[in-house]
């Protein structure tokens, strides 16, 4: 069973200290660098704008951000990689009227010591 975040029991670690784990195969090796948001009213348009956490790079009108499904609202998304598998991925936050479906995307296989140097593209 894989989880997003997994509830770290070792009692020398504080209790609400958790780790992300990666949704492909559940190490928790995983780095977060990216933010996509998809923003918008009800069933206008989407504002695409990406966040790279290393660079500080602000990129607006950055094209459709991952998902599977892309819904009537905003969508948020993590985006990771992870040192164990070597793949990247989203986790896409989707609004539905009272509910948040997540969306799991793999992204592919990348070359782990070039992201982890540059911060990725
Ligand atoms: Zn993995």
């Amino acid at each position: 069973m894989n989880y997003l975040i997994r509830i770290y029991k070792d009692v020398s670690v504080s209790a609400m200290e958790t780790f992300a784990c990666c949704p492909l195969c559940n190490s928790e090796l995983t780095h977060f660098d990216q933010v996509h948001i998809s923003a918008r009213k009800e069933d206008a348009e989407f504002t695409e704008i990406r966040v790279n956490a290393i660079t500080a790079d602000v990129e607006m009108n950055a094209g459709p951000g991952p998902g599977i499904d892309w819904g009537r609202r905003y969508r948020i998304s993590l985006i990771g990689w992870c040192e164990y598998c070597g793949h990247e991925f989203a986790i896409v936050f989707r609004q539905v009227k009272g509910n948040t479906p997540v969306e799991i995307v793999n992204r592919g296989e990348i070359d782990v010591r070039e992201k982890s140097v540059t911060g990725g593209p």
